[in-house]
């Protein structure tokens, strides 16, 4: 093979590992800019996590599922117990409207802005996977099997479950306490333990009636959001050598998004489902690796 073929061929294999910390290095260093260089670090070290863990499984790809958990563990604790329960930053969509009523900006902005509106032009819904401290604990409980009927997503259901949040905010802040700011430090670390138990037990008890993952396809309002971006996304799920594929079903069995993979690969085309949230379950579940996340076309 000659050098630019060994350089094209490297890039190809190495493509989501480098955007991935090239993409954090510079979200860190405008937010450093904007607020504070402890910015710099926190998504740097996102950054390169996404990096080593990716070379790791280049290297063994039987572990790919293994350290996709590693990350989401870490930066989901990191998020929920390190900044939200140490520090009181609460990164919910609920907090950056009770931030717009107090009229200051706080991590939740921060964090919606990023991981909502800029991240899926590049990896599409990969937050979900990786970085969501309630999706972190939705991943342990795989409810495909006990959901005999599973529903798939219904926008009106999605788009009123956000209104009706909006107009929560409205209320608490004008009739109770608004959370926001410095002096209610204590309410608010009160206030996110409290959504976050109701938002898991509300995933947990839906996912008996709609499906696995039934929080994150119907409701959440971060999922609302982004995958309205999905299509802009650089990476996606791509079938690679559609040629390979037997149509056992395994990829679709395996997603949590009720996706059907195995229809995208009989068709040659990548994932287009806005709800695709990049977990590499279906990767991990093909024997035949015919599925790669990529941005390259669907062979
Ligand atoms: S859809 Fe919402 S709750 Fe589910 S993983 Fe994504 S951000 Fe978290
Ligand atoms: S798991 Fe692989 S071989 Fe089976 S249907 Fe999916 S892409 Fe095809
Ligand atoms: S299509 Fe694949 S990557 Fe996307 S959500 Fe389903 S299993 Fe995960």
């Amino acid at each position: 093979m000659d050098t630019p073929n060994k350089i094209k061929a490297l890039y190809n294999k190495y493509s989501i590992a480098v955007w991935a910390y090239i993409c954090f290095t510079i979200i860190g260093i405008v937010v450093w800019i904007i607020r504070d260089i402890r910015y710099f670090f926190l998504f740097n070290g996102i950054g390169s996590s996404e990096l080593i863990t990716r070379i790791i499984v280049i290297r063994y790809p039987q572990h790919r599922q293994l350290m996709r958990r590693i990350i989401q563990i870490f930066i989901g604790s990191l998020l929920l117990f390190m900044l939200g329960l140490g520090f009181g930053v609460d990164f919910q969509f609920e907090h950056i409207f009770f931030d717009l009523q107090a009229g200051i900006v706080t991590g939740a902005l921060i964090h919606g802005i990023i991981a909502r509106l800029v991240i899926p032009f590049v990896f599409g819904n990969a937050c979900c996977s990786r970085a969501c401290w309630d999706g972190m604990f939705f991943e342990a409980m795989n409810s495909k099997t006990r959901c005999k009927t599973p529903t798939k997503r219904n926008p009106w259901i999605a788009w009123g479950y956000m209104a009706l949040l909006i107009l929560m905010t409205i209320f608490v802040a004008r009739y109770f306490t608004n959370p926001s700011g410095d002096e209610h430090e204590l309410l608010r670390k009160k206030w996110i333990i409290a959504q976050n138990i109701f938002i898991v037990t509300l995933g947990f008890i839906l996912t008996f009636v709609w499906g696995s993952r039934a929080y994150c396809r119907m409701l959440c309002p971060y999922m609302t959001i982004s995958s309205l971006l999905y299509r802009f996304s650089f990476f996606k799920i791509t079938p690679i050598k559609s040629a390979d594929c037997t149509q056992c079903g395994a990829c679709s069995n395996a997603c949590p998004m009720l996706i059907d993979v195995k229809e995208s690969v009989r068709k040659k085309e990548k994932i287009q489902d806005p709800q695709c949230i990049l977990c590499e379950r279906c990767v991990s579940a093909c024997k035949r690796n015919v599925l790669r996340i990529s941005h390259k076309k669907a062979e």
